[in-house]
């Protein structure tokens, strides 16, 4: 069959020429992508082999098989795994099918990627890193099962272009083999292919082997030695999940971690057990000390592997993690599935439930007790992903006080940096005091000069800061501990119940101006009345109780969603000069011709002191020069 010349497409090139040129400490990392690439495979394969043994070919036994030839300067990973067909090899080595490319790209010329190779992983684009060693690689591959036929040759020296030809393959499975580039030829010395496999690819549960020379005593002379190849594992395979906890040192932890989750970071928190009873499961599970890039995107894989006895079933079980635990890593094993479960039996399988409902107490459990014990790594843990906890709150409602303890904010009652609890507020709050009451922003800066802050303030009643989109969404009308939480910037806001008549009169007096307010602003509130939350400022603009917060509306229009356009509510504050003097004008003259000119000028200072800009700034600051001239011409007057 011809050989046919291809493209690669543009995001694989330029995400080429990044690798090859700005990556050059870690090269090592290619050898661990290679050798996970190929555990896939393998692990696909005996998948596939659990319902149709057509695809072991009689032949038994997995394996990962490194060669490495001086002479030819060659380094070859070989699999017998579930190999390729030619149009898979040119989807899978010519394209990039990851929607984190973009993402990949730009990051790879940050100084992060630059100073921790290790990030690479994260995107999925192991294969190619190859090249930072390689000046040619070469695939050859074969679909397990379909023998006889379908093999394909791929070559590329990463210059724009691959081909791909058909050929005849014997065994099952992938070999890549790499022409290593002059300047790398360590890569293939014996003891340093041992030593990136024994810090990266450990764990992998299939062996890894190599022909390695060793001395023998001589059978046909006595006293002599004679040197033989001889294959052997380089990996130790443990399964580390099996060991006990008191058996497995932190380190031997952190690098399974690192393993499973291409984190070059350390995890905040190590979770393993052995659940009996019900449901028999072993659990390992990881805490991340940091978010991954997607974690907030839609194609997030989420859920730990799933064995069942040490058999791999399936890499991202996410059957076994509710979504609000996404940032959860790790493995767990079970006893009681069946080997050859699908996804479709996982959805409803009774086993899969129990484990789920178990890990899912055992991390908030785990979570609330870092939050007591080791605080500091608690709030670091937190700053990290309580965004994504806080989803839990209007997912799973049967655990909504558990995941509600574990929340942290900024509070008006606390020093920037310290953070408080429900717990801590409801402790603390004032004996009269009904709500629980937060205001939300886009910074703590911004939120803490809110004047809607005023009369909480004067009253000494502490309000929370809610920094994150999601925030109103799910904490709005929240019951905690029998006190609901409240935004002090929606509906109606009255702190002082016994000051009623003092109100209705205020009310009576300012009827008729307010009134005139009301027309003049009509197109642009839709209403104007008293306020109960200012104490300095004139006034300021509210959202009515059921309508959306602002970082709520934010969120729907980053997601393409429609947002109506909703009027607010204008609140004057009664006890400000200011409306003495207004009302002593309007009645004097009602039809005063500077009466609406204050009231719009209301309206914009209501909308500086929210942040947003006056709604004609042109006019605005005419109608402030007007004032401003009018008043100096008085006092030198
Ligand atoms: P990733 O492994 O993160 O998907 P890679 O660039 O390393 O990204 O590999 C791209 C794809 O190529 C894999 O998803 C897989 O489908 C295929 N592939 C790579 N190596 C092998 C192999 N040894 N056997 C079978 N398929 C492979």
């Amino acid at each position: 069959m011809s050989l046919e010349r291809l493209e690669f497409k543009t995001e694989v090139q330029q995400l080429l020429d990044l690798m090859i040129h700005s990556l050059y400490s870690h090269k090592e990392v290619f050898l661990r992508e290679l050798i996970s690439n190929a555990s896939d495979a393998i692990d696909r394969a005996r998948y596939e082999s659990l319902t149709n043994s057509a695809v072991l070919e009689n032949e038994s036994g997995w394996k990962i098989k490194i060669t490495a030839d001086r002479g030819r300067g060659t380094l070859t990973i070989s699999d017998n795994g579930i190999g390729m067909t030619k149009e898979e090899i040119v989807e899978a080595l010519g394209t990039i099918a990851h929607s984190g490319t973009k993402e990949f790209l730009a990051a790879l010329q940050s100084k992060a990627i630059k100073d921790n190779p290790e990030l690479i992983g994260q995107f999925g684009v192991g294969f190619y890193s190859s090249f930072m060693v390689a000046d040619k690689i070469t695939v050859f591959s074969r679909r397990a099962g379909q023998q006889g036929a379908g093999g394909v040759k791929w070559e590329s020296t990463g210059d724009g272009s691959f081909t791909v030809e058909d050929v005849e393959k014997e065994r099952r499975g992938t070999d890549v083999i790499l022409e290593i580039r002059e300047e790398e030829k360590k890569y293939l010395d014996e003891w340093q292919i041992r030593s990136i496999i024994k810090k990266y690819s450990d764990f992998i549960e299939h062996p890894i082997v190599m022909d390695v020379e060793k001395e023998q005593d001589s059978a046909l002379k006595k006293g002599e030695k004679v040197t033989i190849k001889e294959e052997e594992t380089l990996n130790s395979m443990k399964a580390i999940w099996l060991r006990d906890r008191s058996e497995v040192p932190e380190e031997e932890y952190n690098q399974f971690y690192q393993h499973i989750s291409h984190d070059s970071a350390n995890p905040a928190k190590v979770i393993h057990y052995k659940a009996e009873g019900t449901s028999e499961f072993t659990a390992l599970l990881y805490i991340p000390s940091h978010a991954p890039y997607d974690i907030l995107f839609r194609d997030y894989k989420i859920g730990p592997t799933l064995y069942v006895k040490r058999v791999q079933i399936m890499d991202h079980c996410e059957e076994l993690i509710p979504h609000y635990l996404r940032f959860v890593k790790g493995v767990v094993d079970s006893a009681d599935l069946p080997l050859n479960v699908s996804r479709e039996i996982l959805q409803h399988n009774r086993q899969v439930e129990i484990i789920r409902t178990n890990i899912t107490k055992k991390v908030l459990d785990t979570l609330g007790d870092m939050k007591k014990e080791q605080y500091g790594d608690y709030i670091k843990v937190y700053n990290e992903f309580g965004r994504v906890l806080k989803e839990g709150l209007h997912y799973d409602f049967t655990r909504r006080e558990a995941i509600a303890d574990l929340f942290l904010f900024p509070s008006t009652k606390t020093e920037e940096g310290v953070l408080r609890s429900l717990d801590d507020y409801i402790n603390d709050m004032e004996a009269q005091q009904e709500a629980i009451y937060y205001i939300t922003g886009t910074s703590l800066a911004e939120a803490l000069h809110s004047p809607y802050l005023e009369t909480f303030r004067g009253k000494g009643y502490e309000v929370l800061v809610m920094l994150d989109d999601i925030d109103d969404l799910v904490l709005s009308g929240f019951e905690y501990k029998g006190k609901r939480l409240k935004s002090i910037t929606k509906g109606d806001i009255d702190l002082d119940k016994t000051d009623k008549t003092e109100k209705e009169t205020a009310k009576k007096q300012y009827a008729e101006l307010m009134d005139l307010m009301k027309d003049t602003l009509k197109d642009d509130v839709k209403d104007v009345r008293l306020s109960g939350r200012l104490t300095d400022s004139a006034c300021c603009l509210v959202a009515d109780e059921g309508d959306l917060d602002p970082q709520v509306e934010k969120l729907l229009k980053a997601m393409g969603q429609e947002v109506p356009l909703k009027k607010r509510i204008l609140e004057i504050n009664p006890s400000h000069p200011l409306f003495a003097a207004m009302k002593a004008v309007f009645e004097k003259d009602a039809k005063s011709n500077t009466l609406p000119d204050f009231i719009k000028l209301l309206y914009d200072q209501a909308l500086i002191l929210e942040g947003s800009k006056p709604k004609d700034p042109a006019a605005f600051s005419k109608t402030i020069a007007k004032l401003m001239a009018e008043n100096i011409g008085k006092e030198s007057s």
